[in-house]
């Protein structure tokens, strides 16, 4: 084991001692003993990352892997993305902090406008937050002045973040149980990609309390990439607009080229343009910055709500963070290199075709779901999830679990990830699943 050893981010995997090694498990054991235990699960001794390069991460064992996470999709231009990196050290020497509602400065002012000029010339005002669940809220909190009705369409396996107003329309197992009753019941709950929501949402529109807006994922991520059928966003969008509704696009796993165009959106054109757009996770290339776009006309309903002492209805603390700003400036402007969406494009289809291949000789894998550098398979046993992924650890590739009924393994490697990693992982994939499973190829239970 060479601790300091240079990486690139285009290496293999080398694993020198079965995942979760000593180092990881006394690190896991001490974190676990001092951290509150909301951020814990069952698993007792995760792999602890120690640093990473491109779609490369090494734990503290020494142990070098492939990473099909790219931090549940942040890392957009990998880790440690050298561009990212320079502009958040140059900045760090300049100004750190600005002044929310009273001083912005002048990263902001670039970022803002970039984030416009990504708009696809319908969206053409900007807000920042620091996290996808607060940009959802704050598209909510948009939505709701710009409407005036409170309850909100949300769909089935819907993931919008964890805290209050985002846990009101998600819809992810077991997440809001435990807040029920501090939760407010504002999420019209319709099945996601069916035409079954549409009568329900016509329902709900004749009710007393009828909605304002549609939020929805262009593909569902946390679900585990679920795809609506080809035609579903533009038939909601046209069902929107005639209703009066808001739509409202959560691109914050979808966004910023994982899918192949910046905005998942585009792929419909005009057909699916949103109102409000919801962004986070790889727009900032590493660094926590999200982001709401919408068209003039609904964010400038927020102008009517100035505080009585002249204060901005709307701030945080780290609004518009400066080193996040600068970060995620200088990974904007390689994510919209057309250069970006082809290797995208080119090596998620390839992707695509290892994963059905191995798919078509497990029988474990029930469906494989695809769409640029996002993909996933559906297991047909939930008990086989954690050891395929433990498996797939063991063979130097990490990813991670997915599914309402977690039964889905999520892949969102680095946009910057090569054929020949990618190559490498349907091959360890493969392997994990022989072992794994206990199946034969030809798919006979052992
Ligand atoms: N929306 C979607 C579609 C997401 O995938 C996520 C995070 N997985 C969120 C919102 C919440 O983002 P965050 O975890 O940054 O609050």
């Amino acid at each position: 084991m060479t601790p300091r050893e240079t990486l690139d981010g285009t290496e293999l995997p080398r694993i020198i001692i079965p995942p979760p090694g000593p180092k990881s498990r006394a690190s896991a054991k001490r974190l676990r003993r001092a951290e509150g235990a909301a951020i814990w699960g069952a698993e007792e001794s995760p792999i602890v990352w120690s640093r990473g390069k491109g779609a490369v991460v090494l734990d503290v064992d020494g142990n070098r892997y492939i990473d099909l996470t790219a931090g549940f999709g942040v890392l957009s231009l990998g880790h440690a993305a050298p561009e990212v990196a320079r502009a958040v050290s140059a900045q760090a020497r300049k100004l750190t902090q600005g002044l929310g509602d009273l001083m912005p400065h002048e990263t902001r002012e670039k970022l803002v406008r970039k984030l416009v000029s990504l708009g696809g010339g319908v969206l053409d005002r900007a807000l920042l937050a620091s996290t996808g669940a607060e940009a959802v809220e704050l598209a909510l909190k948009t939505a709701h002045l710009a409407t005036g009705r409170r309850r909100v369409v949300a769909f089935t396996g819907a993931y919008h973040g964890q805290s209050y107003g985002a846990l009101t329309v998600t819809d992810y197992p077991g997440l809001g149980k435990p807040f029920a009753a501090q939760l407010a019941d504002l999420a019209v709950r319709a099945p996601y990609g069916s035409d079954a929501a549409f009568q329900i949402i016509d329902q709900a529109l004749d009710g007393s309390d009828p909605p304002g807006a549609i939020l929805i994922e262009p593909i569902q991520g946390r679900s585990g990439c679920v795809i609506p059928p080809p035609g579903f966003l533009p038939k909601l969008r046209a069902y929107a607009r005639d209703r009066g509704l808001l739509f409202i696009l959560d691109e914050v796993m979808t966004g910023a080229g994982r899918t192949g165009p910046f905005w998942a959106w585009e792929r419909y054109g005009e057909a699916a343009a949103p109102d409000l757009l919801v962004g986070g996770k790889g727009i900032g290339g590493g660094v926590a910055i999200a982001a709401v776009l919408g068209r003039k006309k609904v964010m400038e309903s927020w102008r009517a709500h100035v505080l009585p002492s002249g204060e901005a209805p709307h701030a945080s603390t780290y609004y518009a963070h400066p080193l996040a700003c600068a970060g995620a400036l200088r990974a904007i402007e390689r994510l919209t290199k057309p250069e970006t969406r082809a290797h995208v494009e080119r090596v998620g289809a390839l992707f695509a075709d290892g994963l059905r291949a191995v798919a078509a000789k497990y029988p474990a894998i029930g469906e494989v779901r695809a769409e640029g550098l996002m993909a996933a398979i559906e297991l047909v046993r939930a008990e086989l999830t954690g050891r395929v992924v433990a498996a797939l650890a063991r063979e130097g590739v990490l990813a991670y679990p997915g599914g309402v009924h977690d039964n889905v393994i999520c892949f969102t490697p680095p946009l910057t990830i090569t054929e020949e990693q990618l190559r490498f992982s349907v091959e360890a994939l493969e392997r994990a699943l022989q072992i794994s499973c206990g199946m034969y190829p030809t798919g006979d239970w052992k």
